[in-house]
């Protein structure tokens, strides 16, 4: 099955989508003070703080959800831009909106629900996945976002429960998250895909970890990762043709692990959450910008064991020797890296992890 039998099956319009996605990186939600007062019922509390903490020359990835198969039409001739529009499984559209835009399509009788939907796939907020779950880049909306990322292994581990597992294996620190006002630390994600019905006991299997954007500007693996879950994955069902099959034979006699291993410095750039203030740029106080550390400003990198300049500070889980108990964990592990010690005790429990990558990538400043 090709990518673009896929997309004659999905109803929503293809010129709109690549039009859009060929617009990307140009109108991103940027995080910052109270810009504006636009209020709706028909807003979550989260899009209301976001869409008034976005300066008026950017715009709010939106997901509008409407009661009548007209609203999607009605919203494209309210805004005047292009949008996204599905009647399956529901009237919806996706487009980036101004505070305006937003204010003349809550005005719409028809409109019902908008939510903030930051990522990739425009229809993820109504689990909807007619390019697939994690689309290819160039029929992208976006980057992948976190709260997506979690929202797609979830669909991946239940589409394909014989080649994923997905683990939430403990917390970042946490950004203090404004429009809630509380605290939010953020899941450390593991995906496991292998052959979960091949001969060879999971503990026999050769274990292959691939950290994927540690540092949060650094989104190339992370972008990657999510894909290839996908694409390995589903090259498993029977409707795939052989030579699609490259990889997924190896997957009985090797797990690949994909760890997310900075959500703190991933949702930084979400306005929400204060931005930037480790960079130390003093002209841009809230720059729009993923961040190189966790919340609580450790750049990560330092903190796991690694073949090569070991010290003794460089086992967070295990500060003074590798083999030394829990109890002689220093506190500052628990204050400010919960995320590297989560997968650190993580991994302990694996029989044979021979293999890692350290995936980075070239920052992204935007
Ligand atoms: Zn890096």
């Amino acid at each position: 099955m090709s990518n673009d039998d896929r997309f004659d099956d999905a109803p929503i319009s293809r010129r709109r989508f690549f039009q859009l996605s060929g617009a990307t990186g140009a109108a991103l939600a940027l995080p910052g003070n109270a810009t504006a007062a636009t209020t709706s019922g028909k807003f979550t509390e989260e899009y209301e703080y976001v869409l008034n903490h976005t300066p008026a020359d950017h715009a709010v990835p939106t997901l509008v959800q409407f009661d009548d198969a007209d609203g999607p039409a009605a919203m494209e001739a309210a805004v005047g831009t292009e949008v996204i529009t599905t009647t399956e499984p529901e009237p919806a559209a996706y487009g980036k909106l101004t505070s305006p835009q937003a204010r003349a399509v809550a005005d719409l009788p028809e409109a019902s629900t908008f939510q903030f939907a930051p990522g990739s796939n425009p229809f993820w907020r109504i689990g909807y996945y007619p390019l697939g779950v994690f689309p290819e880049p160039r029929r992208s909306v976006d980057y992948i976002g976190f709260e997506q990322l979690k929202d797609g292994l979830e669909v991946l581990e239940r589409r394909y429960p014989d080649r994923i597992r997905v683990k939430n294996v403990g917390r970042s620190p946490g950004h203090y998250n404004n429009a809630t006002d509380r605290e939010d630390p953020k899941g450390m994600y593991v995906a496991e895909l292998t052959n979960f019905d091949s001969e060879t006991d999971f503990e026999d299997k050769e274990n292959v970890f691939f950290s994927c954007s540690l540092h949060g500007l650094e989104m190339a693996s992370r972008e990657t990762a999510a894909r290839v879950l996908e694409n390995v994955a589903r090259s498993s069902e029977k409707d795939v043709i052989d030579d699609e099959e490259k990889i997924e034979p190896y997957l009985d006699d090797a797990v690949v692990i994909m760890g997310f291993t900075n959500p703190d410095g991933w949702v930084a750039r979400n306005p929400q959450y204060d931005s930037s203030w480790q960079l130390n740029i003093d002209d841009v106080p809230f720059a729009p910008l993923h961040e190189r550390g966790n919340a609580e400003v450790f750049d990560t990198n330092r903190q796991y064991p690694i073949v090569g300049y070991l010290r003794p500070s460089h086992f967070p889980a295990q500060p003074n020797d590798p083999k030394s108990s829990e109890e002689e964990t220093p506190s500052f592990v628990h204050e400010k890296v919960p995320d590297a010690k989560a997968l650190v005790d993580f991994f302990s429990t694996y029989e044979n992890l021979n293999y890692g990558a350290d995936l980075h990538g070239g920052p992204t400043f935007n």
